[in-house]
């Protein structure tokens, strides 16, 4: 926990302490991490995030979040989801500050948008060390060197279904990677209509699966943005990779754990 904020977080959070929000989930401070990013070389991964957040991605850098911007990396492993959500957000407010041409009329918003923290391990890397997929559920972690077992694969699924109501509102539901959401009534105010799927709003993504072998055996992962994408063919060629992520307690019909890994950074390892 850091003081004050620093780095063009502004100067109204001097209230920030113990029982404020820390850096890793102010959406002021990645507000600034991604405005030194879009000044940067990296401008044209700013535009493409903000013209198309289903497609593309961000890749922000753990080392430079946790040396320039005062983020404690054992925030980003105890809440990443948290981190993530204020990414998001602070990037958001960024496309507005700076005018960058959006995604159009979509009301799907950036929230589905990917974003891939690279060197997690570079920090801390005993902190992040997936040990227990179970017991370090719902925390960032890596696994360094993990094999892969059997084929990589990948499809289109749907980001984002659009439900409609008689009196024609949409209600746009952001999936989430390892279910499928759907709504029976309109998410309009004052509006309590049946709904019914509207297919032609459908949006998809890219989304890549592949298994590792994790602590307690094989560790399905599933991986959008970067890594189902430019990446794919480099990670379904490799043997082992370096793996950032999120495990998941999948529940199945038996009332059974399956623990999944959401991936936010992935690397062949070099042979
Ligand atoms: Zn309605």
């Amino acid at each position: 926990m850091t003081p004050t904020g620093t780095n063009g977080s502004g100067g109204e959070d001097v209230q920030r302490g113990s029982s404020g929000p820390s850096n890793a989930t102010d959406p002021e401070v990645w507000r600034a991490y991604w405005a030194s990013v879009a000044d940067s070389g990296r401008r044209r991964q700013v535009d493409l995030a903000a013209a198309d957040p289903l497609g593309r991605w961000l890749v922000a850098e753990a080392p430079v979040l946790v040396e320039d911007h005062d983020i404690d990396p054992q925030d980003l492993h105890v809440d990443p989801d948290a981190a993530f959500a204020a990414a998001r957000e602070g990037f958001e407010a960024l496309v507005a500050d700076r005018d960058l041409p959006d995604h159009g009329d979509d009301r799907y918003g950036y929230e589905s948008l990917p974003v891939h923290l690279t060197a997690v391990g570079r920090v801390d890397s005993g902190t992040f060390a997936l040990r227990d997929p179970v017991a370090d559920a719902n925390t960032l972690v890596t696994l360094d060197g993990a094999t892969v077992v059997g084929d990589a694969s990948r499809r289109q699924e749907a980001a984002v279904l659009t439900y409609r109501c008689p009196r024609g509102h949409e209600t746009p539901v952001c999936q989430p990677l390892l279910r499928t959401w759907s709504v029976e009534t309109c998410g309009e105010a004052d509006c309590d209509r049946d709904v019914v799927p509207d297919d032609a709003r459908t949006r998809p993504r890219t989304v890549a699966r592949f298994t590792v072998d994790g602590p307690d055996g094989a560790l399905p992962c599933v991986a959008v943005g970067r890594y189902a994408v430019d990446e794919f063919d480099r990670l379904a060629a490799a043997d082992r990779i370096h793996l950032t992520g999120v495990v998941r307690l999948l529940v199945d019909a038996n009332g059974e754990l399956e623990p999944t890994c959401e991936v936010v950074a992935a690397e062949p390892v070099a042979p």
